[in-house]
């Protein structure tokens, strides 16, 4: 495809940001639909990031993907944050509106999108998030959204979880479509109550800490012993999209469990931030083919 002087630019922006996988995504996106805009990564120190927004500003720069570090520092610098990102904590897609730059976070409906796919009742779920981090909260809200009847959510640090816990009690979680609101607990644990906290009937065990991920590649966040004789009606999620698949899944996937890899919602919270962009449905399938076929070349 030709650039030409009317091509439009989106981009994300992050630091370091040469590893993104996301101008892979979103290019396959572009080129396959033949529209006239470019997806590029530009690295961004930190306190260049105010100057920066200006600048895409002027330039007419239509979006960006926010990465780490930037996903809560841009919040302040934005004109509008979405409720769902301010539950979250974290903006991850920004776009130029007329009134400045608005913010959103697209992980929640990366997340929930290959869950909601699967058209059950989650009420009688017990979702247990593994990790307290910036993921975890998306996570968290997330399985809010499905409506999981229990979120536990489970760190290494007492001083961190007491903040993860109490940070919820002023925010109000948003649903998405018709669900009613309906009260769901979410309780924090350390990691030596974990096996205590495995429903074998009902669960959904998420990892969103980076255990397990590339080059440790034999670690998991959980033992054999834990998933013994559990149910086929539980899932094992890992955000960890490399290696594909993870330590973690196969020891699920061997235990019976259904099992969901990190491509899946890196795929769709990309593709919800195209459609934000450019108002037309996202060639999922074309994004998803894209990101494995860059997945697979890293990995041989
Ligand atoms: P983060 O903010 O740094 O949080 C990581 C969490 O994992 C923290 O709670 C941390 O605990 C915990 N943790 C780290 N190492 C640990 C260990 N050895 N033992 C126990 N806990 C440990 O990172 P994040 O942004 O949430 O990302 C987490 C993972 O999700 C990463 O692997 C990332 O690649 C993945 N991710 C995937 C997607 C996707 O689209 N698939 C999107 C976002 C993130 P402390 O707070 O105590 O240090």
């Amino acid at each position: 495809m030709v650039i030409t002087g009317t091509t439009k630019i989106l981009s994300v922006i992050g630091n370091p940001i040469s590893h993104s996988l996301s101008p892979i995504i979103h290019n396959a996106a572009i080129e396959h639909l033949g529209l006239d805009y470019r997806y590029l990564a530009f690295p961004v120190a930190s306190e260049r990031l105010a100057t920066v927004l200006d600048g895409f500003a002027a330039i007419g720069l239509v979006g960006s993907s926010v990465t780490i570090p930037h996903k809560q520092a841009i919040m302040p610098l934005l004109a509008e944050i979405s409720p769902l990102a301010q539950a979250v904590g974290a903006v991850n897609t920004i776009w130029n509106a007329r009134t400045g730059w608005h913010g959103t976070n697209t992980d929640v409906a990366g997340f929930v999108s290959p869950l909601a796919a699967m058209q059950r009742d989650w009420s009688n779920t017990t979702a247990v998030v593994l990790g307290n981090g910036g993921a975890a909260r998306a996570v968290v809200v997330g399985c809010h959204q499905l409506g999981c009847g229990k979120i536990q959510v489970v760190g290494r640090d007492v001083a961190k979880l007491e903040r993860f816990q109490s940070s919820w009690a002023a925010i109000q979680l948003p649903m998405t479509g018709s669900e009613t609101q309906q009260q769901v607990t979410i309780t924090t644990h350390l990691w030596t109550e974990l096996p205590a906290l495995i429903d074998k009937d009902n669960l959904l065990l998420v990892n969103s800490t980076p255990i397990g991920m590339y080059p440790q590649i034999e670690d998991s966040p959980i033992s054999v012993e834990m998933i013994q004789g559990i149910g086929a009606n539980s899932i094992a999620y890992d955000l960890i999209y490399t290696p594909h698949p993870t330590k973690f899944l196969q020891l699920a996937k061997n235990a019976g469990m259904m099992t969901i890899d990190g491509t899946e919602m890196l795929v769709q919270q990309g593709a919800t931030a195209f459609e934000l962009w450019l108002k037309q449905p996202a060639p999922i399938d074309i994004m998803r083919q894209a990101l494995i076929r860059q997945l697979h070349d890293i990995q041989t």
